[in-house]
């Protein structure tokens, strides 16, 4: 489980992050839904290690990872899998060795099946041979997040990771994404500015403003039960 509590960050004069505290549990999803520049890109990256904790504590599985000016566990040793808008593939590698990269310490032919399993449940298995560069950006972002959900981590940590994708193709990699998360049983963080992508993907939803976690609750409770009118106009967009 994840565990943030009194997080605070600024970025100069800017206060960025003021005041979170979020728990996730093993095999949750919880998205981090906004408006732009709420901070909610900031705090998955204080979750990765990517930016020092200023103030407050940020644990994994009841071990503290990070406090101000003391501990510091750096993302490579988090136990994490990341993708981010621009978490970019290796170019000289193909989708296949990109995705087996992170697995070191097994043996190749148990690598290569849990990666192909992946990128199969990605729709991505014809494409295991290819170079990055000949793979659109929404096919990219399918074989990045193969690339992060390899080494089953405990933490997934994903930053729109279904932006650049079409319509039609969002829905079905969003289902098979949910379905790889609940089998590899991480604790999922993700971040999203579209309602609609959070009440689809969330077992719960903390919905920021100004830096701030306005409301944490199932997306039924943000739907039905909204706390603040800004839950009310933040969802008035969602049928
Ligand atoms: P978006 O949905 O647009 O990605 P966000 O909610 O993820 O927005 P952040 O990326 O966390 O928001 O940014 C929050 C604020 O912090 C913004 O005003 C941004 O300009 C500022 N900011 C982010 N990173 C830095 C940085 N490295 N240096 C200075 N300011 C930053």
């Amino acid at each position: 489980a994840l565990t943030m509590e009194g997080v605070h960050h600024t970025f100069g004069n800017l206060a960025v992050v003021r005041g979170v505290d979020l728990d996730v549990a093993p095999g949750e999803v919880v998205c981090l839904l906004g408006p732009s520049g709420c901070g909610k890109t900031t705090l998955l990256r204080i979750a990765a290690g990517l930016e020092t904790l200023q103030r407050g504590r940020v644990s994994l599985n009841g071990g503290e990872i990070a406090v101000p000016k003391g501990r510091h566990v750096p993302p490579e040793k988090r136990n994490v899998g990341l993708a981010f808008q621009d978490s970019a593939l290796f170019p000289h590698l193909t989708v296949l060795e990109n995705v087996t990269f992170g697995l070191r310490g097994e043996p190749t032919r148990q690598r290569r099946e849990r990666a192909l399993t992946l990128l199969d449940q990605l729709g991505m298995s014809d494409y295991a041979d290819t170079y990055p560069h000949m793979l659109s950006g929404g096919q990219q972002q399918r074989v990045a997040l193969a690339r992060a959900l390899a080494p089953s981590p405990q933490l997934m940590l994903l930053d729109e990771p279904f932006s650049s994708l079409d319509a039609r193709l969002r829905d079905r990699i969003r289902d098979d994404t949910l379905h790889v998360l609940k089998k590899v049983g991480a604790a999922t963080l993700l971040v999203t500015h579209d309602p609609e992508e959070a009440m689809f993907m969330a077992d719960r939803i903390a919905l920021m403003r100004d830096g701030c976690i306005v409301q944490v609750g199932t997306p039924r409770e943000l739907y039905c039960a909204p706390c603040d009118p800004f839950v009310v106009a933040f969802f008035g967009e969602v049928n």
